[in-house]
């Protein structure tokens, strides 16, 4: 771990969310590439953020997946099971 760990961590989220500029992009990239310590806390963050994603997917409103399964139960040209 380096002094510039403590900046990387700053700006990692907004590495994740995409909301660097293009010299702050670089400056993340150039110390993840040089330090395994933020090269794994970025990709357990990265993978927690997709663990999120989906599991928000599974739990969409009652009423959404009542209105999707309607959907495919009426159209014939994608019921399939
Ligand atoms: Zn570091």
């Amino acid at each position: 771990m380096t002094d510039d760990c403590g900046k990387c961590e700053e700006l990692l989220q907004g590495y994740l969310d995409r909301e660097l500029t293009d010299e702050e992009v670089a400056q993340a990239e150039r110390h993840l590439d040089a330090c395994d310590y933020c090269r794994r806390r970025y990709r357990f963050e990265e993978s927690l953020r997709t663990y999120v994603r989906t599991t928000a997917a599974e739990r969409m409103p009652p009423g959404l997946m009542a209105k999707l399964a309607q959907l495919r139960t009426t159209d014939p040209g994608t019921y399939t099971a």
